[in-house]
C-alpha cells in the first residue's frame, strides 16, 4: 500500500495544501494521505491557533480528500519531532507500506540540511510540489543530492498555487477576506472560534 506523509504546521490549514494533495494523489495513486500536524508552542504574541484548533482544522481538510485522513503522533508529542523520527514510527506502525513524505518547494532546497536527511531519503521517497517557479530551480541541487544518496525525490507538475498560512493568518488579523484561499468549513470553523484575530 502507498502511504504519503504530509507534515506542516497548517496554522491554519488552505486551498495550497489541498492542492499540493490533489497533485500527489494524481501522480502516486496512493491508498492513504496521512496529515500530520507538527506540534508548535503557542506563541500568544502571534496569535496562533492552539494544538487542538489546528487538529480539527486538519481533520475538515481531510474532508476534502479521499483517503486523507490525520494523525495527532507530532501535534501531541508536546515537543517538536524530527521528521526522522516520525518516519521511523510510521515504517513500524505500517511495515508493509510505501511510505512517501510529500513537501512544497519551499523546503525542499534545505532538505539536505535536515536532521538525518540519509535516513529519512531511506524511510519515504520523497515528493515535492512548487510553490512558485523560481523554487523548482533552487531545488537542484538537493535533487542531486538526495539521488546521490540513492533516495528518490519526484517533483510533480502542476501550476503553482501561491498562498500561504502566514498571508491568511495577516489578512484575518486585517479585517480582510480570504475568499478562494481557505475551504469554506475551515473558513466557518475559524470565525465560530474567533482564530487568529490579534
Ligand atoms: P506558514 O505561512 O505559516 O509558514 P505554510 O502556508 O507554509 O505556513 P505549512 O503548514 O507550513 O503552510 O506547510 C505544510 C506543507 O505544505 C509544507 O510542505 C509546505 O511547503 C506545503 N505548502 C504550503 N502551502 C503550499 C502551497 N501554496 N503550494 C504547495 N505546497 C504548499
Amino acid at each position: 500500500m502507498k502511504t504519503v506523509i504530509f507534515g506542516g504546521t497548517f496554522n491554519p490549514p488552505h486551498f495550497g495544501h489541498l492542492k499540493l494533495m490533489e497533485a500527489v494523489k494524481s501522480a502516486i495513486e496512493p491508498e492513504k494521505i496521512i496529515i500530520l500536524p507538527a506540534f508548535a508552542p503557542r506563541n500568544r504574541r502571534e496569535e496562533l491557533a492552539s494544538v487542538d484548533d489546528r487538529l480539527e482544522m486538519c481533520r475538515l481538510l481531510a474532508e476534502g480528500v479521499s483517503g486523507a485522513e490525520v494523525s495527532d503522533f507530532e501535534a501531541k508529542s508536546g515537543k517538536i519531532s524530527y521528521t526522522a523520527d516520525t518516519l521511523e514510527y510510521f515504517r513500524e506502525a505500517c511495515p508493509d507500506d510505501r511510505l512517501y513524505f510529500a513537501m512544497g518547494s519551499d523546503l525542499f532546497p534545505n532538505f539536505p540540511n535536515w536532521f538525518k536527511a540519509r535516513r529519512i531519503v531511506e524511510l519515504a521517497a520523497l515528493v515535492c510540489v512548487a510553490r512558485s517557479a523560481e523554487d523548482i530551480n533552487a531545488c537542484k541541487a538537493a535533487e542531486k543530492t538526495v539521488k546521490s544518496w540513492g533516495g528518490s525525490c519526484t517533483f510533480l507538475k502542476c501550476e503553482p498555487f501561491v498562498c500561504s498560512s502566514t498571508d491568511i493568518r495577516g489578512r484575518i488579523k486585517r479585517g480582510e477576506p480570504t475568499d478562494g484561499l481557505l475551504p469554506e468549513n475551515i473558513a466557518e470553523y475559524i470565525k465560530r472560534r474567533r482564530l487568529y484575530r490579534g
